[in-house]
């Protein structure tokens, strides 16, 4: 008898894709882009034969930049090496029948926007870092945003001597985040500080002309006339008094302003808008800026390691420019900034001149301010939790 036969069992089709291998390898230091594609098996590819927007000057690499090289299997040479020169582009070389050939690929950035809450026991600084995660800023973002918030607040909060436990921040903070997934810390929007009791907030408003500044929630700028710090500084080495012994000429003497322990190549800002009245050496000061302001203010800054570009007798300068950088030139005995604060040729120590209140929102710009500052308070000030009612 016949019988229909049974159907072949069908194999799934297979799809045979092509496999890569991805490696990636860094530029050692004092190691040339050569060796490294030696090492790789990378031949015939120079980084500065191609056009502008995608050539690579080899003798510039930096040692750390990491290649990444991409094989077809089981061949053993790349066909693709792709690098990332700066934080906005990838580039790639591809290997094919005519040869190398080159493309660039854009790295997007967006902005997102991240609330931060928390106590701050000691230091602002040990509290952010406890609780902000790598995910959300990496660590030297941390320091940054840190540093960002004491500027903020120069002359509303002391840091060093003002934090009791139980002190509170809430932070409104953009952040910019890459099609690759990188995080990069942006700006504060707002904040709010609760410090010995007293509530301190503080909204970012970009003005028409785009300077921008921090206000309360009145619209009081938190500004001075004068920045309170002229460097981003690990600890005052010395503070301003009458009488100390210098630590190098061994003598009493009068501390005329104040040290700020840095390291080395720190950017140096003018603390207010002003004209260079000189930048050069003199004598135990070292490389030393001298700057006029209004209302016969001299500030001084010394044992500078170099001058930034365009700083000389007679040029303008304005509040947060970087004028030098940190170093140990004249009678210093470790890398600090010396900065005096001169009023009509007498020394005022800096940290307790009083500059009075900041100024207030212009009566044109109110209405945009205080809409502005609702838009940020609804985000900054999340509503009432229903559970946190039954509270303690
Ligand atoms: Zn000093």
């Amino acid at each position: 008898m016949w019988r229909r036969p049974r159907p072949l069992p069908v194999a799934p089709p297979i799809v045979v894709s092509r496999a890569f291998d991805t490696v990636s390898d860094t530029l050692r230091w004092g190691e040339t882009i050569s060796e490294l594609f030696d090492r790789q098996g990378v031949a015939g590819l120079a980084l500065d034969r191609f056009d502008d927007e995608v050539a690579l000057d080899p003798r510039r690499l930096r040692a750390g930049m990491v290649f990444t090289f991409v094989r077809e299997l089981p061949g053993i040479v790349p066909v693709e090496v792709s690098v990332r020169p700066d934080a906005a582009r990838i580039v790639r070389y591809r290997h094919t029948a005519d040869g190398w050939t080159a493309l660039v690929d854009t790295i997007r950035w967006s902005p997102d926007v991240v609330r931060l809450e928390g106590a701050i026991d000691h230091s602002l600084y040990v509290a952010l870092d406890g609780l902000v995660a790598d995910s959300v800023l990496e660590r030297g973002e941390r320091t940054r945003l840190a540093w960002e918030l004491a500027e903020i607040y120069a002359w509303t909060v002391d840091f060093t001597r003002d934090i009791r436990p139980g002190d509170h921040f809430q932070i409104l903070l953009e952040r910019d985040v890459s099609s690759e997934g990188e995080v990069r810390f942006g700006r504060v929007l707002a904040a709010d500080l609760t410090i010995m009791g007293r509530r301190l907030p503080a909204f970012r408003f970009v003005h028409p002309d785009n300077s921008l500044a921090y206000y309360d929630d009145r619209g009081l700028s938190l500004r001075r006339a004068f920045l309170r710090y002229p460097v981003r500084f690990r600890r005052i080495s010395s503070r301003f008094s009458s009488a100390r012994l210098h630590p190098v000429l061994g003598v009493t003497r009068k501390h005329v302003g104040i040290d700020y322990a840095a390291d080395r190549g720190t950017p140096v800002m003018a603390t207010a808008d002003g004209v260079v009245l000189r930048a050069g050496l003199a004598g135990g000061y070292g490389r030393l800026v001298e700057i006029r302001h209004k209302n016969g203010i001299i500030t001084r800054y010394a044992h500078l390691n170099g001058f930034a570009k365009g700083v000389r007798k007679g040029s303008r300068v304005i509040q947060g420019q970087t004028i030098g950088y940190v170093g140990m030139t004249g009678l210093a005995n470790a890398p600090h900034l010396h900065y005096e604060f001169r009023e009509h040729g007498r020394p005022r120590n800096p940290l307790a001149v009083d500059f009075g209140n900041g100024d207030p929102i212009s009566e044109g710009e109110r209405a945009a301010f205080d809409v502005r500052r609702q838009q940020l308070e609804q985000r900054l000030y999340p509503p009432e939790q229903s559970f946190a009612q039954g509270g303690e």
